[in-house]
């Protein structure tokens, strides 16, 4: 099918008339980058999952970006539709299109897959097969090539079956490079084959090809986000989508030291955006997409070092534009709450805290280094500043966890509720260990042992609404996390079972996945077990600057309670990765 084909079915076949949301599939939007003249690269970005959800997602918006400010390279985007949308497609041989142009996926040369959560998995299969191309990488010609990216790039074993290559680490500068290799292997050859074309690739810096064999690759780190190929595109949809706002990322990587967080390990270092940078940012974003809302962006905003001098200057110019200014993340301390007030002039919806765990012991064992009181007081000033509905996140499971950290879950959610907050919610995770944390070497509870655990916290029922995470997700998310090459297949024989949007709720069906795990005769109860010191585990050939050495001390230390201070406050705890920065600015000067 060509584009003019597509056009012509999705918008006069009435075909938008029998889909939910129709404005998924039109494109159109303000902002969105349509090159009309031939490209020497083209690139289609996908998000593994609905239009809301992949349009809410700032590391598409900045690729996007990065890639169309080449100028002999384009990229479009495309988002997996709806059930109804995908059957009507495959029903009359629709293939997956872009919004832009309604180019068919295999007019591109690249077919870019965002792998930002594990139970995505599934739906990466359904945009690569919806696109026309072999599933499996060894079964592929000369069709477009499938390159992965996201935070689950970081262990790629699983998901190295269906992709030609993975950018692993940062990756706005990583996409320009590559778009570079493929349009200079094309100038020195007439028709580069796929194996050439994946070998050129290879030897861009982050570049992960797995069929040339599990080499080492060491991740992709930009050193500044003043860069230009750092600014997010700016499309505006036309329907409401999960995060409906303008967003401005102030600041990349933390360095707070949670042992159980991956973000906190793989985007390391901290690097902030310039206050200067920052505020021309927000403008021509305000400017450009009309948003009343804007939010600074980062792991931890109120730790971005100039948080004061930013909004003071930033406040002003938007509270005169009517725009609000919101800080998805906020830290549990009066100066959160101070800052929460000054910005959020407008309107005080819900305050979210993370103490992770309910006892100090256990706190101190995860390296959340947040005190009770701490807590306590943060709830006051935040009463006294006009909020009533409070949000806190807990885990279960977590390494040396006993039965009386869970009392004390119950025990600090009753306190925070007798401090006069009235609309309080709990939200407990299973805790699933992730690779390059230094939990990657702990064990995850079993389905059975999770539902007795938040069995215990029933109690919170009586005075606050509880939300459990269903351990069987836990269960599947910690098994991919942390699974080897022998997961393809699991995640393949699952998606032919009909496995799909599994991060949904009511999509989600275990059975499938306990089938998928008989037909493949694969356990899944093996990989929720502890990780010795010296065994090989299937991601160490992917350096993402943290050393084992330090992971593993961090986890002896985390045994032993043992708390390690935020090395931006403190001295360095040494966990590698300012090498990987240095190592680079040598590489650019030539050193
Ligand atoms: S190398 Fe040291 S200073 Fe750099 S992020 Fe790691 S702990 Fe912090």
């Amino acid at each position: 099918m060509t584009s003019s084909t597509i056009r012509k079915w999705v918008v006069g076949s009435g075909v938008l008339t029998r889909v939910t949301k129709p404005s998924r599939y039109i494109g159109q939007e303000l902002n969105a980058v349509r090159k009309v003249n031939d490209c020497d690269v083209s690139i289609l970005l996908a998000f593994p999952d609905i239009y809301e959800v992949g349009m809410s997602h700032l590391g598409l918006k900045i690729i996007y970006s990065a890639v169309n400010s080449l100028e002999w390279a384009k990229a479009e985007r495309t988002y997996l539709p709806w059930k109804d949308m995908l059957s009507e497609m495959k029903q009359n041989g629709v293939p997956l299109f872009s919004l832009e142009s309604f180019l068919p996926a295999r007019a591109f040369d690249v077919l870019g897959i965002t792998l930002q959560y594990e139970l995505s998995y599934t739906n990466a299969l359904a945009l690569v097969e919806l696109a026309g191309i072999p599933v499996l990488q060894s079964a592929r010609g000369n069709e477009p090539l499938v390159i992965g990216g996201g935070p689950c790039a970081s262990n790629p074993e699983p998901m190295s079956p269906f992709f030609d290559a993975f950018v692993i680490g940062d990756g706005e500068k990583t996409i320009q490079e590559v778009a570079q290799s493929i349009r200079e292997i094309r100038k020195t050859r007439v028709k580069p084959d796929r194996e050439e074309i994946l070998k050129n690739l290879s030897n861009v810096r982050g570049v992960y090809v797995p069929s040339l064999g599990r080499k080492k690759v060491t991740r992709a780190v930009i050193s500044s986000l003043d860069e230009s190929f750092t600014k997010p595109s700016s499309i505006v949809p036309f329907t409401n989508v999960v995060h409906n706002r303008g967003v401005l990322e102030i600041m990349r990587g933390c360095t707070r030291g949670c042992r159980f967080c991956q973000a906190g390990m793989i985007y390391r270092p901290v690097r902030e955006r310039s206050v200067d940078d920052s505020l021309n940012e927000a403008l021509s974003l305000e400017q450009s997409t009309g948003f009343e809302e804007m939010s600074l962006m980062s792991l931890s905003t109120t730790d971005y070092s100039k948080i004061d001098e930013l909004t003071e200057s930033l406040l002003p110019i938007l509270k005169e534009r009517s725009v609000a200014i919101s800080l998805p993340s906020s830290r549990i301390d009066a100066f959160g709450i101070d800052l929460a007030s000054k910005i959020s002039s407008i309107r005080k919806t819900g305050l979210t805290f993370a103490p992770e765990a309910g006892s100090e012991r256990l706190r101190r064992v995860i390296n959340k280094n947040v005190s009770e009181n701490h807590l306590i007081e943060t709830v006051e000033s935040a009463k006294k500043h006009g909020w009533r509905r409070v949000k806190l996140y807990f885990m279960i499971g977590l390494p040396t966890e006993t039965d009386h950290d869970l009392c004390e879950i119950v025990r600090l959610a009753k306190r925070v509720r007798n401090h006069g907050i009235k609309q309080l919610s709990i939200s407990v995770a299973i805790f699933v260990p992730k690779a390059h944390t230094p939990f990657q070497f702990s064990r995850q509870l079993s389905v059975q042992e999770a539902e007795e655990r938040s069995r215990k916290l029933f109690d919170i029922r009586r005075f606050a609404f509880l939300q459990v995470n269903d351990p069987r997700k836990s269960l599947l998310e910690g098994v991919l996390s942390r699974g080897d090459l022998d997961l393809g297949q699991v995640v393949l024989h699952a998606y032919k079972r009909g496995a799909l949007f599994d991060e949904w709720h009511e999509e989600f069906d275990y059975g499938k996945w306990e089938s998928a795990f008989k037909d493949s005769g694969v356990k899944p109860e093996g990989f929720l077990r502890a990780r010795s010191a010296v065994e090989e585990l299937p991601w160490d050939h992917v350096d993402m600057g943290i050393s084992k050495s330090f992971l593993l001390s961090e986890y002896f230390k985390a045994l032993r309670g043992e708390i390690t201070e935020d090395c931006r406050w403190s001295k360095c705890s040494v966990c590698g990765v300012c090498n990987l920065l240095e190592a680079r600015s040598n590489k650019e000067t030539g050193h």
